[in-house]
């Protein structure tokens, strides 16, 4: 067989035209949804007020194995995927590993991360049902600005609420989603009756991801023709982020390989669940021993540290509860933290999956994790996001186990974007300035304390 190429592109043709639902195969479900006042399971339709309904359909099918992706968002998918498959030949070299790597590279497009795969299905499906504009938070910038570009390419309207300080510290994210026509509103805002409230009480907050999401809420049910969407941690966006693992096992297929590794960052689960979809369900079904690695940082640490119970999505506690991993809505994570992958919880499929033995979790603390990043980026030419170089150092650390004992396994990451807008990280991890805080167990217990009574 003739080389394996550095970067390795499916055609359009044989790009997958269905998505994935890794539950249809789970010899055990996630426990469901649970209404926050009734404590009863979520139905379809209590999710309508919140979802559309195709995507509140989707949030809660768990036996269609294959969803077809519309014709609409194809077209779309087509103008950046497929995204390649990349074989890290020069960082093999450099580690010396006998080790195969590859990474599937998910930054290609103006957004810098796989979060377009799922902000495009949802604005699509909410342009089919004729609603008439979205609402949504952003932290640092990235959701807003994946959904901004989906939303001006289906013509529908959008408020991005936008944690205050990141909007004041990060003023070319902004308008990067201004291009896009997102209309961005730092928050707490004067324009929902919680934002004043909230300011009112506290005129110098710099915001908060709980606070956002309340005024993204409030506007949402408050508007005709108006939805709220989320861009990680659902069964929905895992769904849609499913193309990533099956581009990834078609491209390998092609290419006669396979992984015995597969190994990703973890922030709500929605990159991880995506990559390890297709591979999982052959290692349910009995027909492979892959082994899965999430990687998430020290200071956050909800798989390596968390408790499996019922929780709130968010800060505000306004949305469902989820049986998830979880280290307390109530959590945050230390200042010092420039990785990102600061959410409380993780995916309930992916905390399933966690819990029954089939998945395995790992943490690193920030400098490591930068210093991996660095050595990538010289290596391989791309200057990762913070977030995917979690998945750098745990191929990193697989490639040196490899190196030990000789194995030549082939291992697979997500690389899940850019690091372009994270500078700052970049700059202080370079002086010599970044420290690292790994919370002590009382600091987590303080977050767990935060946790609904639910047996
Ligand atoms: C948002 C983001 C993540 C983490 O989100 P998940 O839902 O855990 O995938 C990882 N990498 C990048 C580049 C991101 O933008």
């Amino acid at each position: 067989m003739a080389k394996i190429p550095h970067r390795f592109y499916l055609t359009e043709e044989q790009m997958p035209t269905q998505w994935y639902n890794l539950r249809a195969d789970m010899k055990q479900q996630p426990d469901p949804l649970l209404n926050p006042s009734t404590l009863k399971p979520v139905e379809e339709q209590d999710l309508y007020p919140i979802f559309c309904k195709k995507l509140a359909h989707q949030e809660v099918d768990c036996t269609t194995r294959y969803f077809d992706i519309p014709e609409e968002v194809l077209d779309m998918y087509k103008i950046f995927r497929p995204s390649p498959l990349c074989r890290a030949y020069n960082l093999e070299k450099a580690l010396g590993t006998p080790a195969k790597i590859y990474y599937k590279f998910e930054g290609n497009n103006t957004s810098g991360s796989h979060k377009l795969n799922s902000a495009i299905a949802q604005a699509y499906y909410a342009k089919e049902q004729g609603l008439t504009s979205l609402t949504t938070e952003t932290g640092a910038g990235q959701w807003g600005t994946a959904l901004s570009e989906a939303c001006a390419y289906f013509g529908l309207p959008l408020d991005i609420f936008m944690v205050k300080v990141s909007y004041e510290q990060k003023p070319f994210r902004k308008a990067v989603m201004q291009v896009f026509d997102g209309n961005v509103i730092p928050s707490p805002s004067t324009t929902t009756q919680v934002g004043k409230k909230i300011l009112q009480d506290n005129p110098n907050t710099s915001g908060s991801l709980g606070c956002a999401i309340s005024e993204a809420v409030e506007k949402a049910v408050n508007t005709e023709g108006c939805r709220y969407v989320l861009g990680s941690v659902l069964n929905q966006v895992l769904l849609h982020q499913s193309i990533i693992g099956l581009e990834s096992k078609k491209a390998m297929e092609i290419l006669g390989e396979y992984p015995d590794v597969v190994i990703g960052c973890a922030g709500g689960g929605s990159n991880l669940g995506g990559l390890i979809g297709a591979f999982m369900q052959d290692k349910i079904l009995g027909k492979s021993d892959t082994r899965f690695v999430a990687v998430e940082p020290a200071s956050c640490p909800s798989l390596t540290r968390g408790r499996y119970a019922y929780d709130f999505c968010d800060t505000g506690k306004i949305t469902p509860l989820a049986k998830m991993y979880t280290l307390g809505s109530g959590f945050i994570p230390s200042a010092n933290h420039a990785g990102g992958l600061r959410y409380h919880g993780m995916s309930p499929i992916l905390s399933k999956l966690y819990h029954d033995g089939y998945m395995e979790a790992v943490s690193y603390e920030q400098t490591k994790v930068f210093e991996a990043a660095v050595q990538f980026a010289k290596c391989e030419t791309i200057l990762p996001a913070p977030e995917s170089a979690h998945a750098i150092k745990g191929a990193i650390d697989e490639a040196l186990k490899c190196k030990e004992s000789g194995e030549a396994k082939t291992i697979l990451f997500g690389l899940t974007g850019t690091g372009y807008f994270d500078m700052k990280a970049y700059s202080e991890y370079l002086a010599g300035n970044m420290t690292d805080y790994v919370p002590t167990d009382e600091d987590l217990e303080k977050g767990f304390a935060t946790l609904p009574d639910i047996k």
